[in-house]
């Protein structure tokens, strides 16, 4: 049966830091919507530039291009063995959609780690964050700063600061997950298959406790069950 985690938290913390590493050691896929809008934008596709007028006012881009465009991406042969959802989904709609292209394979979601955090340590974190060009690493100047600066420590590719990383984008993009996004922490709950992380944590701290959630999928699974639990 496939593995399919979903990284729930606000904007700022950290979820796609803790997703790669996670990807890494997993060998599952991590698969960011964010990522995908950056690279469409990038290649100036129509999807990318109806996404960047969104994506730089800090608001969703509507349900129906987003879910097109993950569940095309969740399509692909990589993740046969399931993924890492990083920023999907966002809405209940988006939620649900999800639930159906997972049903459609005989798949479900596994489980939903959701890191939480107060909001002054977000706005603090979005502040000094940088990105990589070429592989989309993240980095922020204090909690995690690359060790040449201006250079990805990954691919050597130039780090920049993204568009919508300003400090109004970042209280919209805030606002914006409180209301569209937290509800679905109650949406995962109500099914059981929410784990809350603290986010304040550093994030060797976050990663530690995302490990030992992720461990515990496998004591879901009947006794006889031969799927990896990533331990
Ligand atoms: P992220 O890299 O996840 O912070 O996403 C950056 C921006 O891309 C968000 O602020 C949204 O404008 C857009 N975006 C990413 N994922 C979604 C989604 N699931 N639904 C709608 N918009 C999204």
């Amino acid at each position: 049966m496939a593995i399919f985690l979903v990284l729930l938290g606000p904007p700022g913390v950290g979820k796609g830091t803790q997703a790669e590493r996670l990807a890494e050691e997993s060998g599952l896929p991590h698969v960011s919507s964010g990522d995908l809008f950056r690279e469409a934008i990038k290649a100036q596709t129509p999807l990318g530039r109806e996404a960047q007028t969104y994506i730089d006012r800090g608001e969703l881009v509507p349900d129906k291009v987003t879910i097109a465009m993950v569940a095309e991406r969740l399509n692909k042969p990589d993740c046969a063995e399931g993924a890492i959802l990083d920023g999907f989904p966002r809405t209940i709609e988006q939620a649900k959609a999800l639930d159906d292209v997972l049903a459609q394979r005989n798949a479900s979601v596994t489980l939903v780690p959701y890191i939480s955090s107060a909001t002054e340590t977000l706005l603090q974190r979005l502040g000094g964050r940088w990105t990589c060009r070429d592989c989309q690493a993240v980095y922020h100047v204090l909690w995690n700063p690359p060790s040449e600066p201006g250079k990805c420590d990954v691919c050597g590719g130039e780090l920049y600061q993204r568009p919508d990383d300003t400090p109004e984008t970042h209280r919209k993009r805030i606002e914006v997950y409180l209301e569209q996004t937290a509800p679905l922490i109650e949406y995962y709950r109500q099914r059981g298959l929410l784990v809350e992380i603290n986010g304040e944590a550093d994030i060797e701290g976050v990663y530690a406790d995302l490990l030992a959630a992720v461990r515990h999928i496998g004591d879901k699974k009947p006794a006889s069950s031969e799927e990896p639990c990533y331990a």
